[in-house]
C-alpha cells in the first residue's frame, strides 16, 4: 500500500525491496514472500486466495485473516 501514489500528490512512495520473482520458478506459496516484510511461515508454503475487500478492491494476502499481524510487526 506504501508504493501506491496518493491523488495529492503527497508522501513518499514506498518501493518493495529486492528483485521480481522469477517466473519460470517462482517462489513457493506467496510469490511476495522473499521480500515482504510481514512473511510468516504460513506464506511460504500456502498460495493466498485472491478475496472481494471492499466494492472495488480484492487482495491476496495471509494477512487478511489475521491483520494483528501487521500491529505486532510494527511494534516490533
Ligand atoms: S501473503 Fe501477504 S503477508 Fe504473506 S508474504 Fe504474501 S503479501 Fe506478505
Amino acid at each position: 500500500m506504501n508504493s501506491l501514489p496518493s491523488l495529492e500528490g503527497k508522501g513518499t512512495l514506498q518501493g518493495v525491496s529486492g528483485a521480481p520473482p522469477s517466473l519460470l520458478n517462482p517462489p513457493s506459496g506467496c510469490v511476495f514472500h522473499p521480500r515482504c516484510p510481514y512473511v510468516w511461515d504460513r506464506c511460504k508454503v500456502e498460495v493466498p486466495i485472491l478475496r472481494t475487500t471492499g466494492a472495488e478492491q480484492r487482495a491476496a494476502c495471509h494477512l487478511l485473516d489475521e491483520p494483528q499481524r501487521v500491529f505486532e510487526k510494527e511494534a516490533q
